[in-house]
């Protein structure tokens, strides 16, 4: 197999543009300075077309190839930090107090921009390239309102494919999964209304307290009885809030609890959130209050396509070599909002290894710009694969 030698001279470009991107991080919709940067550079690789203002701060750029009519494909990263104070002490640190890149969004946005410029310059393929550099990844679901706003539509995507940095895997390493990957995460509060009085006089009250003590001990049997135990499923009641701790006599007239329920498969998402409606109304009326829900809908579950991801892990392999791609990796409780663009069009996210480095969302991680080459092979290599049936770049 033979590289492009000009791709590790573009990885090391692409360093020093992460390292900009780190240093001013923004958060979820609202990416002026990353957004400009990215949209600037887009332009003079140039790209065919370029539309910003999606999602307000999402870029998207076309690429269009020279061979003529195929398949169109879209490569996306996300490009918004955290709230949190940085830790690292490293030259490129925030120069944003309480906002960081802890995610590695920057090293995301920095290799597909290098991607970018490659195929600009590029274009022996036939079809098109497009390129989704979305905002509000942490919490935003900007993904979401990038297909509300009709980019998959508007642009013609046919499959899509997304990429993130993992620590704990080798630099140079690959990991994936087909199907379900990542879990879907919803929340909840239930307000429990009863009737209020005097503690000494319970039988003339519609305590809410105890109906909400049974609705906990409730909710535990829908992942230990309902489900299968093969199935993982979390439901965990975080929050509790009601009565006085100053008028210990007085049964309050409403409670409050509330919490996350985490799921794995789509199907069971759905038929976990029936029965936990149904486990709290049936408990709220049997204690004699009435429970009104806040249902607060999350991230789908992830679930790569299986062709999709032997594609993905078929080009990762092409120039890795097939022992540093784990095509096995256990799938996570965590949360991607790549999964509402996994809903409406087959692709795949793999892991891309970030060596030994802190955690993603700790205060001393920071993206590992030894990555930028390997992620930019993979974007390339996909590309010049899907769209040229080559097997090398
Ligand atoms: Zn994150
Ligand atoms: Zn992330």
């Amino acid at each position: 197999m033979t590289f492009d030698p000009s791709l590790s001279e573009l990885a090391d470009e692409a360093k020093t543009w992460r390292r900009t991107i780190h240093q001013y991080p923004e958060l979820l919709f609202d990416l002026p300075k990353t957004a400009a940067l990215v949209t600037e550079k887009l332009e003079a690789f140039g790209c065919d077309e370029v539309v910003g203002g999606i999602a307000k701060s999402g870029v998207v750029a076309v690429i269009n190839g020279t061979r003529g009519a195929g398949k169109t494909i879209a490569l996306r990263c996300d490009m918004d930090a955290l709230p949190m104070l940085e830790q690292t002490n490293l030259p490129h640190a925030s120069k944003v107090e309480n906002m960081m890149h802890a995610c590695g969004h920057d090293g995301h946005t920095a290799m597909l921009l290098a991607a970018a410029k490659h195929l600009s310059a590029n274009r022996d393929f036939a079809g098109k390239v497009v390129l989704i550099f979305q905002p509000a990844e942490e919490g935003g679901g900007g993904s979401r309102v990038m297909i509300e706003e009709g980019v998959l539509e508007r642009f013609g995507i046919e499959e899509v494919y997304g990429m993130h940095n993992q620590p704990g895997l080798d630099v140079g390493s690959f990991a994936i999964r087909s199907g379900p990957m990542m879990a879907g995460g919803d929340r909840f509060v239930v307000t429990i209304n009863g009737k209020g009085g005097h503690a000494a006089y319970p039988h003339l009250c519609h305590d809410p307290v105890l109906a909400g003590a049974q609705m906990i001990v409730a909710l535990q049997s829908i992942a230990s009885r309902f489900t299968n135990p093969f199935d993982p499923v979390v439901v965990s009641v975080t929050y509790i809030e009601g009565g006085n701790a100053s008028a210990l006599n007085v049964i309050p007239a409403a409670i409050k609890i509330g919490g996350t329920i985490r799921t794995m498969l789509p199907e069971t998402r759905k038929a976990v959130e029936a029965r936990f409606r149904e486990v709290v109304s049936t408990t709220a009326k049997l204690m004699q209050t009435d429970a009104e829900l806040d249902w607060r809908p999350g991230y789908p579950v992830t679930v790569n396509d299986p062709e999709k991801t032997r594609v993905a892990a078929g080009v990762a392999q092409s120039f890795a070599g097939a022992d540093r791609v784990d095509s096995d990796w256990p799938a996570t409780m965590g949360s991607e909002d790549f999964s509402y663009m996994l809903e409406k069009r087959p692709g795949a996210l793999i892991w891309l290894g970030n060596g030994d480095t802190a955690d993603l969302h700790n205060p001393a991680y920071d993206f590992n710009d030894d990555a930028i080459i390997h992620g930019l092979r993979y974007w390339v290599t996909l590309v010049d694969q899907q769209l040229n049936g080559k097997t090398d770049v």
